[in-house]
């Protein structure tokens, strides 16, 4: 696998990121509540997770990048969880995210939506993954188990990934209801952690359950575009956009700060128990909304296969 560079991310307590995200959720939803808890057992229904925490050896880890996709896929850009998380130093991590599957895998362009566990000296790797595709049938949603269809450990093209022991720890718990801003949740918070630490890089990492309303969420087509796609105009004429019904869980990864890495500073996959899921926008009943969210910030960054020729397009 290609380069891999690091670098310490600012990891402030969890009590004064805390107070960071309330101030700047409120200026976004009518009601908030941030507070830093135990988090609870994420091996339990709705998460369904192989550990039970987000706590220990925390990492922000961005693969790849948006430019190995457009403006033509690089299939041969593949990548294994198992390599990744040795790069990272954390061999057995569990890693939540956001990303792309290998098309040698599974034959077509899919969202990958993570929840995965690296393996280690004693243990296999447990791939909870979900992948989201189009149906070429009705242009449906076919959300399905990784594990249930492949048994590689394998994804493509770009991911932004939360890695940790997985360890019961403190996490910090965020809840709001009824949205009063135009910013979805993700960039609600890391905005506010951007204006108060500036150029001070925070990275967090976690899951959030979007309990209450529907949201906007794409799915690529499992085929490319048959011309380049060159503009933000050109992808959303090419991606498929569902307006999807909670419960959504969600694996969200972000920072406040990108200190030079070409990073996609926010990147969000929802999945369900209900046969959707995908790439999280916003939501889109405002008024009835209601999120309730586990994070951990991360203590450092690592950017693997950085493209060389990059762009903006495409980052939404
Ligand atoms: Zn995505």
């Amino acid at each position: 696998m290609a380069d891999t560079e690091s670098c310490p991310l600012h990891c402030p307590s969890l009590e004064e990121i805390a107070a960071v995200l309330e101030g700047g959720l409120k200026k976004n939803y009518a009601e908030v509540h941030v507070k830093v808890v135990d988090c609870p057992d994420l091996t339990q229904d709705p998460f369904g997770f192989p550990v039970k925490g987000l706590s220990g050896k925390s990492r922000i880890v961005d693969v790849g990048g948006v430019p190995y996709l457009l403006p033509t896929p690089q299939l041969d850009k593949i990548y294994d969880i198992n390599t990744v998380a040795k790069k990272i130093e954390l061999p057995g991590a569990y890693i939540l995210g956001a990303g792309a599957c290998s098309h040698k895998s599974v034959g077509m362009i899919a969202e990958m939506i993570f929840s995965i566990k690296a393996e280690s000296r004693t243990s296999p790797a447990v791939n909870g993954n979900y992948m989201a595709s189009v149906n070429p049938g009705d242009n449906s949603c076919i959300l399905e188990k990784y594990r249930e269809k492949f048994s590689d450990n394998d994804f493509g093209l770009l991911s932004n990934l939360y890695a940790s022991e997985g360890n019961p720890g403190k996490v910090i718990e965020v809840k709001v209801k009824r949205r009063t801003g135009k910013d979805n949740f993700v960039s609600c918070m890391r905005k506010s952690l951007k204006e108060h630490y500036q150029d001070k890089a925070v990275g967090m990492g976690g899951s959030f359950i979007i309990q209450e309303g529907k949201a906007k969420l794409h799915v690529m087509p499992r085929e490319f575009a048959a011309c380049p796609l060159n503009t933000d105009e050109d992808v959303d004429n090419w991606l498929h956009f569902f307006n999807m019904k909670a419960p959504l869980i969600c694996q969200s990864v972000f920072v406040s700060h990108d200190p030079g890495f070409d990073l996609r500073v926010e990147h969000t996959h929802c999945f369900s128990h209900h046969g959707e899921g995908g790439h999280y926008h916003n939501d889109t009943t405002p008024d009835s909304v209601q999120y309730l969210g586990y994070f951990h910030p991360a203590e450092y960054l690592y950017r693997i296969d950085r493209p060389a020729v990059t762009h903006m397009i495409g980052r939404d």
